[in-house]
């Protein structure tokens, strides 16, 4: 920095620039003050190097270039970098150093509008060496965005001059980088743009790469959701003819008149039909529920529930259905009532006992458990089934994911029921998780809050 300088980087909101007319051709100096120059340059293009190899996202990528620059750059007090979005084909702040960022970034400039709108319309970089000259690129801007302006710049002096490069790959317009001098005009050179041209199409080309590799991971996720859709619906046509074939099977045997079964046989017949009606049912009722949460439109209704005589009600009605099952219910007597849609809850235990019923062998012990906390209910419900490999419980709630049984028979199933019990409880702002050892069952987990619910307790626990 120059003697001429009375403020330091470290108080220029507080200060008052002392005003010092543009004399910027003559701040290079001599021979000390150019290899000053170099040292800094070359330590510059060094740090941002150094971000380039380490970081990968644009998000923390950004600010760090725009603050080491500052750091480096003796001129440099204050600076922001922008990127073009071509959703809105407006300039969005993504780093700014010496501004309110959480304000500035409400700013859309657009091309053509101030300095770095301008700068970005040319494509040039350009040098503005003075007061006026900053004042003027910066003269029309809307009365909006004059307004969020200057509310992200409160406390910030007038910028006495200014360098804004365009951040350009080809033909493709990216963004600018702006960077200001807030305690000396022309304290920014020619040289200095031709410098920072160069150390923006460095940062350019790190905006590309993370961007690319932001694409590629977004085109991995879809092909993965794709590859899962199409394994779905060839596996769901499997799920579905395996109930089928039953329920054809039987009710033909059924329907044959030469044959007369007598009433045990024809009752245990029509129960085989209903339990494979029941089965095609959840797979119906699963994909009918994804497609609704996919398209948005999952609706709470909340109101008081009583989560003891809830889970009592499914419990009861799946231990009907599989009735060499053991099945505890263990609410403590003062369980408060929660708020919460019971319609969705109910589906959410469903979901969770039918599994455990699933993927048990039989005469398996399924304990639903339910404990307050200081915040919220824990609800629990365990097996004693194969349980889950560690590897695997992390993507169970992801859609379509199925582990084979391990049961040494087909367990028909969609893969949806787990990501939509987590949509309701998340939904709730609850969280759902499991924990599972492989061979000795597995416990699901979820939490409903407590905030701002009714506390009574509800008669009688697991009544
Ligand atoms: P579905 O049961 O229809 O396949 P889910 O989303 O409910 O779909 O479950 C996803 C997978 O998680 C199941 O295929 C199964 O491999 C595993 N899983 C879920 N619950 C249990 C459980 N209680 N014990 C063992 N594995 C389970």
């Amino acid at each position: 920095m120059s003697d001429q300088s009375a403020v330091s980087k470290n108080n220029l909101a507080s200060a008052a620039p002392p005003f010092i007319p543009p004399t910027w051709e003559g701040v290079e100096g001599g021979a000390e003050a150019q290899t000053a120059n170099k040292d800094q340059r070359l330590l510059t293009v060094f740090e941002i190097v150094k971000i380039l190899a380490t970081e990968q996202s644009l998000e923390t990528m950004l600010p760090k270039f725009l603050a080491c620059l500052i750091e480096t750059l003796e001129a440099a007090d204050a600076g922001s970098l922008w990127l073009y979005d071509s959703a809105d084909g407006r300039l969005v702040a993504k780093g700014a150093q010496g501004y309110d960022f959480a304000v500035l970034k409400q700013l859309r400039l657009a091309p053509g509008e101030a300095m770095s709108g301008k700068v970005f319309q040319t494509g040039q970089a350009e040098l503005y060496p003075t007061p006026e000259a900053t004042a003027a690129a910066m003269a029309n801007m809307t009365p909006a965005n004059g307004d969020i302006f200057r509310a992200a710049t409160t406390g910030l002096k007038h910028p006495l001059s200014a360098i804004c490069v365009p951040l350009i790959k080809g033909q493709t317009k990216v963004g600018v980088l702006a960077l200001l001098n807030l305690r000396q005009p022309a304290s920014f050179t020619h040289d200095d743009v031709a410098f920072l041209q160069r150390v923006a199409d460095l940062i350019t080309v790190a905006i590309e790469n993370a961007r690319l590799r932001e694409e590629l991971e977004a085109a991995k996720t879809l092909t993965e959701a794709n590859r899962l859709k199409a394994e779905l619906i060839s596996t769901l046509a499997h799920e579905m003819r395996t109930p089928l074939t039953s329920i054809k099977g039987y009710s033909t045997a059924l329907l044959m008149e030469e044959v007369t079964f007598d009433p045990e046989t024809h009752r245990e017949f029509l129960q085989i039909i209903d339990e494979e009606c029941d089965v095609l049912q959840e797979l119906i009722r699963d994909l009918l529920e994804s497609s609704i949460i996919d398209a948005g439109l999952l609706r709470l209704e909340p109101q008081p529930v009583r989560l003891p005589r809830l889970a009592k009600g499914v419990v009861d009605d799946i231990a009907n259905r599989n009735q060499k099952y053991r099945f505890l219910i263990d609410f403590s007597r003062d369980f408060p009532i929660v708020d919460a849609d019971p319609n969705r809850i109910e589906q959410v235990f469903r979901n969770l006992l039918d599994n455990a019923v699933k993927y048990s062998p039989q005469e398996g012990l399924v304990v639903v458990r339910g404990e307050v906390r200081e915040d919220d209910v824990l609800i629990s419900v365990a097996d004693q089934g194969v349980g889950i490999a560690p590897e695997h419980l992390n993507r169970l709630f992801e859609r379509f994911f199925r582990v084979r049984s391990g049961l040494g028979r087909h367990v028909v199933g969609s893969g949806l029921g787990l990501p939509i019990a987590r949509t309701i409880v998340e939904a709730h702002g609850g969280r759902i998780w499991a924990e599972s050892k492989v061979g000795q069952g597995s416990t699901f987990y979820f939490t409903l809050p407590l905030r701002g619910l009714n506390q009574r307790p509800s008669e009688g626990g697991a009544e």
